[in-house]
């Protein structure tokens, strides 16, 4: 029987971190004789694209769907709300992540890996260390690249002691410059001109459920949050389509300052539970969050608790 290559992908509206995280657990599982490929769930973002440009390398292969006993590695995700479709009867052989485990079973025996740690590029970082496994400067980038995304530049408080000594480390392989090259690399991925409203709210969005409550958190990074709300109204009319067409009981959407390290947040939809969770009224739709940067430490386990 031919054997079937094993797939490696993050989750839907993927990242920098499930992009970079893939094509670098490609190369580790590569260098162990494995046969696998690196996928992703959806379309690249600027950032993204930024760090793709800057090596040179053009994005992994697009898939929709996983059948049924397809052998798959999912990186940086694994509630399968945010997996691909199919997820349910693919064999999943291995799971490297830092997030909360929910939504998630498996039928057979796996290696499962999670670390609170600020990005899954930290996890890649460590398993390459353990097996004294040389990195090289184009998977250096990729993971220095995910970890400054996913910290926000060491800024966010999911940022570690080890995010930031690997990605000192990768950096000193890459030859980069962590603040000039991730500030770079961050704004490539504010530019949000070109995007319909539809477009902005699916750029970088979860869905969560709590038993019959299920919820949107949406985040768009910009260097000027006056600049998103223009379109404000737009915004709204999509998030609400979203929330009809999906059955949402609300959605938020954190519009993240970089450069402050604060989110206005437009709150639609059941927006008492936002209120108790954040002891904070929604005003014309918005609540500001000062401080708030991170939708995983940050917005969803407030929202979780404050269903409980
Ligand atoms: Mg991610
Ligand atoms: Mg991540
Ligand atoms: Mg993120």
């Amino acid at each position: 029987m031919e054997e079937k290559n094993i797939l490696i992908f993050g989750h839907k509206n993927p990242d920098t971190d499930s992009i970079c995280s893939s094509l670098v657990m490609e190369k580790f599982d590569k260098n162990l004789g494995f046969s696998v490929e690196a996928v992703r769930l959806g379309e690249v973002n600027k950032e993204t694209q930024y760090v793709l440009n800057y090596l040179n390398l053009s994005a992994p292969r697009l898939i929709h769907e996983v059948n049924e006993g397809q052998p798959v590695v999912l990186v940086d995700h694994n509630e399968f709300t945010q997996s691909a479709n199919g997820i349910e009867k693919a064999t999943i052989e291995t799971v490297i992540d830092h997030h909360r485990i929910a939504n998630f079973q498996t039928t057979e025996p796996l290696y499962y890996r999670a670390e609170p740690v600020g990005c899954t590029a930290t996890i890649l970082y460590k398993k390459f260390k353990e097996l004294n496994m040389e990195i090289e400067k184009k998977e250096a980038v990729l993971m220095l690249s995910a970890i400054i995304s996913d910290t926000l530049l060491f800024k966010s408080p999911t940022c570690t002691i080890e995010d930031k000594t690997a990605c000192e480390n990768l950096a000193h392989i890459a030859n980069i410059d962590i603040d000039t090259y991730g500030l770079e690399m961050l704004k490539a991925g504010t530019d949000l001109s070109d995007f319909t409203p539809e477009e902005l709210i699916n750029l970088d969005s979860k869905e969560f459920i709590n038993g019959d409550f299920k919820f949107q958190v949406a985040q768009v990074n910009t260097a000027c949050i006056e600049d998103v709300l223009q379109n404000k109204v737009d915004i709204e009319n999509a998030m609400t389509n979203f929330m009809t067409q999906n059955g949402s009981n609300l959605f938020i959407l954190l519009i993240t300052d970089i450069l402050n390290s604060n989110s206005q947040s437009i709150v639609l939809g059941d927006t008492t539970i936002f209120e108790k969770a954040f002891s904070k009224p929604v005003e014309n739709n918005l609540a500001f969050l000062e401080g708030v940067v991170s939708r995983k430490k940050q917005v969803a386990p407030i929202i979780l608790n404050a269903l409980t």
